[in-house]
């Protein structure tokens, strides 16, 4: 049983409905399912996640059209292109740190892989056109099914070990990046312009965050990714 925390939009907005509701983008439950597992979406409740965490077997940390707030990595100056989810990262960053106590399975995927990052005391770019020169368009114009850059895996990594290739294309679809990993992280990947494209913690179960959107699936790597995950999850499971 696999735990993914659901984007959260306001009340009315594009109108859904006139009260706060849960989002998640159906491919990242799908595939979960074609990796073995049982997604299950997560209320964004701090208060219950010793329950969720007796419970799961696995926490998928998705993406968000949104950042996190830079005071949260010690950023005193706040980019203009930064859009914050204080009720949704709040949640995330308690859930994140409780679920590394007990070394839980943890995947994140592009913001959710910088929250990851964050929640164990690194820090992100906030913009990367404004710190990377020349760089690659990580916010692709092509639709996410499709890939945008090539990346570079770092050998004798766990991502290594797992898509069993030193080159990989991927989608991209952010406009932050890791900058400093935190203490516990090492770079496990990174695009041709030298922005990071994923992290991990060996000593851990499974511990990676990736920039990119495996869940689409769109090469084997990305599907090897998500069983190395469910794997994990499966060992563990009581
Ligand atoms: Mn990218």
């Amino acid at each position: 049983m696999i735990g993914l925390t659901p984007d959260r939009e306001d009340a009315g907005a594009y109108g859904y409905s006139q009260f706060p509701w849960y989002v998640l983008r159906e491919n990242y439950a799908t595939s979960i399912v074609n990796a073995g597992g049982l997604p299950v979406t997560l209320p964004l409740d701090p208060t219950l996640v010793p329950d969720i965490l007796d419970r799961i077997d696995g926490l998928v940390l998705t993406g968000g059209a949104f950042d996190i707030d830079p005071t949260l990595f010690g950023d005193t100056v706040c980019h203009e292109r930064v859009t914050v989810k204080p009720f949704r990262t709040d949640f995330e960053i308690f859930i994140t740190k409780e679920a590394l106590e007990i070394d839980l399975p943890i995947f994140g995927i592009c913001g959710g892989g910088q929250l990851l990052n964050v929640a164990l005391g690194g820090t992100l770019i906030q913009h990367i056109p404004d710190e990377i020169p020349d760089s690659l368009a990580h916010e692709q114009p092509n639709p996410r099914n499709e890939p945008g850059h090539e990346i570079d895996i770092v050998a004798r990594s766990k991502l290594y070990d797992i898509v069993g290739t030193n080159k990989m294309v991927v989608n991209s679809a952010h406009h932050q990046a890791i900058k400093e990993p935190a203490p516990d992280l090492v770079v496990n990947a990174r695009a041709p312009d030298g922005v990071i494209e994923g992290v991990e913690d060996k000593e851990r179960r499974f511990c990676i965050g990736v920039q990119w959107h495996p869940e689409f699936e769109i090469t084997e790597g990305d599907s090897s990714i998500l069983k190395a995950f469910i794997k994990a999850a499966t060992e563990g499971a009581s």
